[in-house]
């Protein structure tokens, strides 16, 4: 193509705006009017103040924002390659247009490749995918009698280990076990560099758990899964998230966590946020998928391992906030537990929100709820 006519689509492009109509969720509550859309930005919002019960136009709410998601459409982060624009690809179709991918408890030398393939990825996004804000590091600094899914490759941490993969894809966010030795130590390091910390895989007293937070932590990982429970002469860190957390991530398929203890998390930790905690399996048919080093198996809403434990999820994002509404919440606060409240504990301001001048990441969603279409940055990503 030649220079000039590239530039003049160029300009089209940046000069074209575009505009959705529907019943728009803002910071102010529902409108019923028009969103414009304006180089990959929301240009401006007008309308009426509206009760979206009333109407059949559709809801315009903001995309999800996933930190907790291992893989999808087929593909594992672990196996390195093209995965994580796979799996960024496939949980876009479901309204996720941020995540963070996932990694597993692995070797060192398996961890360096995914690293290695994910940072080549971040280098190159993927079209009509996610946005990738980094990588959620789970394990392998994990206490190793509490493992899960996880594969048995649990060690003790150490800065370098956790910068030579750093240097490779940012980690935005760690799972970790204060527990173990040198772990507050690396926590308080972690936190003051601006890397999300959350306690999980732990079977932490809930004093530990405090202890952690004072030093930096702020988060949980996959709340009650993983974790010492609560018994009320051993709170355990479920107990210290629901007296303490601000903030923590909870698998919202309802197989993981069962509706009364999500509600109950809800009342206890204010800006609880949903995760899918995904496998590749998410987005796919029933069968044997890869999780890591482990051979996992899809049948319906759970992927389960070879011996039946619970082996991450096949959750997409928009069956998550089906999830919450199922369970009598609003979707304006199903929403700020999908996208708003995971922004603001990363730290990305520019995003959960529909207002102007935020990024044009927007779920088009039926009255029943079910995806119409999704805009990353503006860019329709469904046909
Ligand atoms: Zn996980």
């Amino acid at each position: 193509m030649a220079p000039s006519m590239a530039q003049a689509m160029h300009g089209q492009t940046g000069k074209r705006a575009m505009t959705l109509e529907g019943n728009i969720l803002t910071p102010e509550g529902w409108f019923r009017g028009e969103l414009t859309i304006r180089q990959g930005r929301i240009a401006g919002v007008s309308g009426t103040p509206v009760n979206p019960e009333d109407n059949d136009a559709p809801r315009i709410i903001p995309g999800f924002i996933d930190l907790h998601v291992h893989g999808g459409g087929g593909a594992d982060l672990m196996e390195g390659g093209d995965a994580l624009a796979t799996l960024a690809s496939t949980h876009a179709r479901f309204g996720t247009t941020s995540l963070l991918g996932t990694s597993m408890t692995a070797s060192r030398e398996a961890l360096i490749h995914a690293f290695g393939d994910a940072g080549r990825i971040m280098a190159t996004p993927p079209e009509r995918a996610a946005d990738i804000l980094g990588i959620h590091l789970e394990g392998p600094f994990i206490n190793p009698d509490m493992l899960g899914a996880q594969p048995p490759y649990a060690r003790p941490g150490t800065l370098e280990a956790f910068d030579e993969l750093d240097a490779l894809a940012p980690i935005r966010v760690i799972t970790i076990a204060p527990e173990v030795d040198g772990h507050m130590a690396l926590i308080k390091t972690l936190a003051a560099r601006g890397v999300r910390v959350q306690i999980g895989h732990s079977a932490a007293m809930h004093d530990q758990c405090v202890e952690a937070l004072q030093s930096g932590a702020r988060g949980f990982t996959h709340l009650y899964n993983a974790m010492s429970g609560l018994h009320h002469r051993a709170p355990g860190v479920v107990g210290a998230a629901l007296a303490h957390g601000d903030y923590a991530e909870l698998i919202g398929d309802l197989v993981h966590v069962e509706a009364g203890a999500l509600l109950a998390a809800r009342r206890a930790i204010p800006h609880l946020y949903v995760v899918t905690d995904a496998t590749a399996a998410a987005g796919m048919f029933d069968g044997e998928y890869r999780l890591g080093e482990h051979r996992v198996f899809k049948q319906g809403d759970s992927v389960r391992l070879a011996d039946g434990g619970l082996a991450g999820s096949a959750l997409t994002m928009d069956v998550a906030l089906r999830n919450l509404t199922g369970l009598g919440l609003s979707l304006e606060e199903a929403s700020q537990r999908l996208s708003l409240w995971p922004a603001r504990y990363l730290g990305v301001n520019d995003r959960g929100i529909l207002a102007p001048g935020y990024r044009a990441d927007i779920v088009t969603l039926s009255p029943q709820l079910e995806i119409e279409q999704v805009w990353v940055a503006g860019q329709p990503v469904l046909e």
